[in-house]
């Protein structure tokens, strides 16, 4: 029952049931005492509910109350719960800080440790640059063959030199080298030795001056050798005659012992030249001036000598002139048989006939023009002319056994060689196998693999080849022996030195090692009687030089022709 019930019960009597208890006393009256009794019932009844319903409150009051102490139990539950919530997200908290500071902590190393990388790099970057630009430095200013100073750090010292020669009124010596047929090895033996020639060579010319000299490497076989502070040329000239004395020990190079001779020119400061230019042409002017004068010296520069340089450039003007208005002809000078004495051949030999009706030798032009590139010019109207000519005496019924034309490398390398050869022939009708083509002993170990196709195809040509100048060459035999040669010409040096015991030496060598490998010999250059008995006894076959005729024109030649029918 609820509260308001009971509340409303008490309302309806208007009093409480303890009250009523006295009204049903046995002393009432009978009128009163049934409806006093119904009243008693009630008011009883009444009681009773009101018990029952104070019974059910309290019940009410007690589940109530058990229910408010679970919920209070709940609540203190949830707040223990909420405490421990919050107790674990203040740990979370501190865990999370502690790894936060922990993870700065080590973040901080980390960016320190990488500093210090970043720092040493960075210093080993700087140390690699400074590295890398002295040695880009060096590189710039040293020969990277010989280590030796190069042209730049060269004009730099002569520079200084110069400016300190004025200073305490002295002297600068400037030499220019060449080491004399370089070429030569270098074609012969290769690269690799010439390289190492080179190396050799520097060291050499290093032992022979002082430190306070330098020593450089203009490139190829030039060097130049400064000398800072001479009184006067003879010191220069002692210094030279020391060069050249230091250079001509052999150079033992890949079980080769190589001789090489050295050509000198020198200039003095402020005697010859005024500036560093003056200096270097003058020097080089001078060098160019002892290669003419045989090789193997010295010269110090005159004035004169440069008539001789422009006289150089104007020959090579005339030279491409020449060309033009046909001014070259050929002489023939004729190979014989040693043992009859008969024309087996000739040798067709260029001259130049100049406007002043000078007849020019080879020697006097051939360089420059092969300097120039003139020479495949040249050389290809050479090569059809003999063959022109030859053809021409062959119609008239003038026997000529072999017509041998001189090949200069560069024509012989030229790619357009065999063709022309070939439209040569055909052009002027000659039958191949009257064509020999000379080639020099160093020009053919030039490219052995180019050469190999080149002396290959002239053989599948039909035409004759001939080593020329053989002895001179530094030649591998092994390269010279697998080359289709036919004949070998005795270089005319040998010959010329039959009466001493060298050449007669060298001489029978070569004969003796023709005739084995079945190549038909050639003795250059016989001038006397007994060069030819010489000759005669080891059975040399043929022979040519001044002894049987000097190189003569077409005319002449085929009289000579003529006198043999
Ligand atoms: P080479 O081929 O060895 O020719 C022989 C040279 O010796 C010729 O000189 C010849 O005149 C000379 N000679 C011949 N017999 C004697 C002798 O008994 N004594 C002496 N001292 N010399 C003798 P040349 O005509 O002045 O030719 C010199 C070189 O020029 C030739 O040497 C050859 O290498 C080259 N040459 C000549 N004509 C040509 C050519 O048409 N083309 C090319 N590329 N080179 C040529
Ligand atoms: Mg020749
Ligand atoms: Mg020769």
């Amino acid at each position: 029952m609820s509260k308001k019930n009971v509340t409303e019960r008490k309302d309806m009597t208007g009093q409480t049931p303890e009250a009523n208890k006295s009204e049903l006393s046995p002393d009432s009256t009978a009128v009163n005492t049934l409806a006093e009794r119904e009243t008693a019932i009630v008011t009883h009844e009444q009681a009773v509910l009101s018990r029952e319903e104070a019974a059910t409150l309290r019940e009410e009051g007690a589940s109530l109350r058990e229910k408010g102490a679970s919920q209070r139990e709940e609540g203190a539950k949830r707040r223990e719960e909420g405490a421990g919530l919050r107790e674990e997200a203040a740990n979370q908290r501190e865990k999370a800080r502690d790894e936060l500071s922990s993870r700065t902590e080590k973040q901080l190393r980390d960016a320190n440790e990488h500093l210090v990388i970043a720092t040493i790099r960075a210093q080993t970057i700087t140390d690699e640059a400074e590295q890398i630009t002295a040695q880009m430095t060096h590189m710039a200013e040293h020969d990277f063959l010989t280590d030796l100073p190069n042209r730049i750090l060269l004009t730099d010292r002569l520079e200084q030199a110069i400016t300190l020669a004025e200073r305490h009124d002295k002297q600068v010596a400037l030499m220019f080298l060449d080491l004399d047929h370089f070429k030569h090895i270098n074609d012969s033996l290769g690269h690799e030795i010439g390289d190492q020639l080179l190396q050799s060579a520097a060291k050499r010319l290093q032992a022979c001056v002082r430190h306070s000299d330098t020593v450089s490497r203009h490139g190829g076989d030039e060097f130049v050798v400064l000398l800072p502070e001479v009184d006067k040329v003879q010191g220069a000239v002692l210094a030279a005659e020391k060069l050249i004395k230091g250079m001509a020990e052999p150079h033992l190079i890949g079980g080769h012992r190589l001789n090489v001779s050295l050509s000198i020119g020198i200039s003095l400061y402020p005697d010859d030249a005024k500036d560093v230019e003056a200096v270097l042409r003058n020097a080089d002017t001078a060098m160019y001036c002892a290669k003419d004068r045989g090789r193997n010296n010295y010269q110090v520069f005159t004035p004169d000598m440069n008539f001789r340089a422009v006289a150089r450039q104007n020959i090579e003007q005339e030279l491409r002139q020449a060309l033009d208005q046909r001014r070259f002809v050929l002489h023939y000078q004729p190979k014989v048989n040693l043992e009859t004495g008969a024309i087996t051949g000739a040798e067709a030999l260029l001259r130049w006939q100049r406007s002043d009706h000078c007849l020019v030798g080879p020697t006097q032009f051939m360089s420059i023009a092969e300097d120039c590139g003139l020479i495949l010019k040249i050389g290809k109207w050479g090569l059809r002319e003999a063959c022109r000519q030859t053809q021409a005496w062959l119609q008239a019924g003038l026997e000529l056994g072999q017509i041998a034309v001189n090949i200069s490398t560069k024509e012989f390398l030229s790619k357009i060689f065999i063709t022309d050869v070939r439209t040569i022939l055909s052009d002027t009708g000659l039958e191949p196998h009257y064509l020999e083509i000379e080639l020099t002993e160093s020009g053919l170990m030039h490219d052995t693999q180019q050469t190999t196709a080149t002396l290959y195809a002239l053989k599948n040509l039909g035409v004759q080849i001939a080593v020329d100048d053989f002895g001179t060459g530094y030649s591998s035999m092994s390269n010279l022996w697998s080359f289709p040669i036919d004949t070998l010409k005795i270089d005319q040096s040998f010959v010329q030195d039959i009466n001493g015991n060298a050449g007669e030496a060298i001489v029978s060598t070569i004969i003796a090692m023709g005739m084995s490998l079945k190549h038909r010999v050639v003795a250059e250059g016989i001038e006397t009687k007994q060069q030819l008995a010489f000759l005669q006894s080891h059975h040399c076959a043929e022979g040519q030089g001044y002894y049987f005729g000097r190189p003569v024109a077409a005319v002449e030649f085929a009289t000579l022709l003529g006198k043999e029918k």
